[in-house]
């Protein structure tokens, strides 16, 4: 079941993605060679607080943080702990919010300082691969199109794209129908409507494209430890283009990067 949100409900949609940007523009002033994730954690969970919203990660299903930090080779759902962060690592840094009965949800990988060129190039293609997917978000295509547009544009780089760990649906839940593959075939799945919303999550790999599960139940790492990149952004499908709710307008101020389109 795929539940339509009305104009009403996206804008509250909004308010929660934009309070979720928010905290991770609070985190990317934080982060920096020697910080823990624990530390960018209580920073993000802060923040929601005082904000008015819950952190919607914390307690789901048993997750013990507010924040999913994944470093390295960690691809997503890793759990703050009190290691610090090190010159050259990234960290996928995953935040949910539930504010209004609606969650918000987006992630964004930050280079902790200098990192190698090929994992700079990798953080940029999978943002970019992100925005290859929004593009095709748009009502009467189809789930495979946006898969299919974050697939070509990764492996024509000679990245590999996870595919046991997808996007979703999302509203007055966290996770809802449908799931949202970052690979597939052009006009395959299910059609897009106008006030679907949709998270969508591409996991890229440097190396080989097969995960898996740490000893903690959570965490998730490439078999190969190599590094992994992980962006999302949380999106209302429209016709002729998306409206993305949430937004990397907050990191990338801190980050002094030009910012989304
Ligand atoms: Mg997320
Ligand atoms: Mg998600």
């Amino acid at each position: 079941m795929i539940y339509l949100k009305t104009d009403e409900e996206i804008e509250l949609m909004r308010i929660s993605n934009q309070l979720v940007a928010k905290t991770l523009g609070e985190v990317a002033k934080a982060i920096k060679p020697g910080v823990s994730t624990l530390e960018l954690d209580k920073i993000a969970e802060t923040f929601i607080r005082d904000n008015g919203g819950t952190p919607g990660f914390l307690n789901y299903q048993g997750f013990p943080n507010t924040l999913c930090t994944s470093v390295n080779e960690q691809v997503v759902h890793g759990i703050p702990n009190d290691n610090p962060l090190n010159e050259g690592d990234i960290v996928s840094v995953d935040c949910g919010v539930l504010i209004n009965e609606f969650y918000g949800d987006s992630a964004y990988t930050f280079p902790i300082g200098e990192v190698a060129p090929e994992v700079k190039a990798l953080l940029d293609a999978t943002k970019e691969s992100l925005y290859k997917g929004i593009e095709q978000a748009i009502e009467n295509n189809r789930l495979g199109d946006v898969g299919n547009a974050i697939q070509t544009y990764s492996e024509e780089r000679g990245y590999s794209v996870v595919r046991e760990m997808v996007g979703h649906g999302i509203g007055k839940n966290l996770h809802e129908a449908p799931e949202v593959a970052n690979y597939g075939r052009k006009g395959n799945g299910t059609k897009l409507k106008s006030g679907m919303v949709i998270a969508i999550e591409p996991m890229i790999n440097l190396g080989k494209r097969q995960i898996v599960q740490d000893d903690d139940g959570w965490t998730i790492k490439t078999i190969d430890s190599k590094v992994s990149a992980h962006y999302e952004h949380t999106v209302a499908v429209r016709k002729g283009k998306a409206d993305i709710l949430s937004s990397f307008k907050f990191v990338e101020e801190v980050l002094h990067l030009q910012s989304e389109k």
